[in-house]
């Protein structure tokens, strides 16, 4: 058995000790003769899973207790819409900061439903994010979202922006890469499938007193209120994949040793690879460096004919998923926390062979 490197931007790489875990407990959950895909989402044995799970999380991102946690379905392109129901409901406008591909998404969806205020975007090019000054809310906004990290463009806030309103945020891409104050944050969200475990789960971190904002047409899916005071169980939730996210909760706790342990490795990684980027004349990366994403890296050769034998020989080496975003071209390595140092390394020196033959 081989586990190659994976640098996939999502579905992306699980840390192999949760899946060495999640074999070992696959046929029999700890003497209980069954799976725990096979297991009532009511039964003792999976709700205390479910509660490890958040009690797990809480501690990493010490959530505040007046937060609720929730384990949704429908990937963070529902919260896009999801978003607008639930906070929207004592009228006003959404604000948004324009910085990539997946806020334009998360625009899109607000002005299915009310219309959206762009309170700052990024200038053309979409290499560096607003700053603070340039945020420019509605009179009447209801709440400010923006995107921590453009998965696609590679583009990361250096700074929690402020507003008189909720801020909202999506961190899909970025959320446990390093220690955050969620005090500052009336919703964070994020699709599973990057830092947390696999697809098909969706992390909602919402504080308690917006619970009471949702438009009365909002859907019983879509109400976070009816979610919070189910458990996250109004119906059967990704039982499974909740199960693997508590096992990577357990993982960044006791094997990396929390979230400051995790934001200095991750620093490490992401300085390797932009500074073989920022030292060769072949690779290049257009993002402001304060503004460079430490978990998507996108990356173009000076050759774009070269892009084939590039993939193919990085694959041959074992360094798996380097192409970039179809909307872009180009390669992307995504390193996220389970994409261990040693990965980067092989990725450096691979880059730096390949130049050295075909640059
Ligand atoms: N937001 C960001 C920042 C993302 O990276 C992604 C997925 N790549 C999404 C939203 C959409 O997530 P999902 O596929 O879970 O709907």
């Amino acid at each position: 058995m081989t586990r190659h490197f994976n640098f996939c931007a999502g579905p992306a790489a699980l840390p192999t000790a949760v899946l060495e875990r999640a074999r070992d407990e696959l046929l029999d959950y700890q003497g209980r003769g069954l799976s725990v895909m096979e297991m009532s989402h009511r039964s003792d044995a999976f709700v205390a899973i479910a509660e490890a799970a958040e009690r797990d999380l809480r501690e990493l991102l010490a959530i505040p207790d007046n937060y609720r946690v929730l384990f949704l379905q429908g990937g963070a392109s529902m919260q896009f819409a999801m978003l607008p129901y639930n906070l929207l409901g004592q009228g006003g406008t959404p604000n948004y900061l324009y910085t990539g591909i997946w806020g334009k998404k998360a625009i899109a969806e607000a002005r299915h439903l009310a219309g959206a205020h762009v309170a700052a975007e990024s200038a053309p090019g979409l290499t560096a994010v607003p700053r603070q000054a340039d945020i420019a809310l509605s009179e009447d906004a209801a709440y400010l979202h923006y995107t921590a990290n453009e998965t696609i463009g590679g583009l990361a806030f250096d700074y929690i922006p402020e507003a008189s309103v909720p801020v909202v945020c999506d961190m899909s891409s970025s959320i446990l890469a390093e220690p955050l104050d969620v005090s500052k944050f009336g919703v964070i969200y994020a699709g599973a499938q990057k830092n947390i475990g696999p697809a098909g789960l969706t992390l909602v971190i919402v504080r308690a007193d917006l619970l009471d904002r949702a438009l009365p047409q909002t859907p019983s899916m879509f109400n976070y209120r009816l979610m919070a005071e189910n458990g996250s169980m109004y119906n059967t939730p990704p039982s499974y994949a909740w199960y693997l996210a508590g096992l990577v909760f357990q993982w960044l706790k006791q094997d990396v040793g929390g979230l400051e342990a995790m934001a200095e490795i991750n620093a490490r990684k992401a300085a390797k690879l932009y500074g073989a980027i920022d030292a060769s004349d072949f690779y290049s990366n257009p993002i402001t460096a304060g503004n460079r994403s430490r978990m998507n890296v996108p990356f173009v050769l000076a050759d774009d004919a070269l892009n084939g034998a590039f993939l193919a020989e990085a694959e041959a080496a074992g360094l798996l998923n380097l192409k970039g975003h179809r909307s872009v071209g180009g390669m992307r390595a995504s390193l996220y926390n389970a994409v261990p140092e040693a990965a980067v390394d092989a990725l450096v020196s691979f880059m730096a062979d390949f130049e050295q033959r075909r640059g």
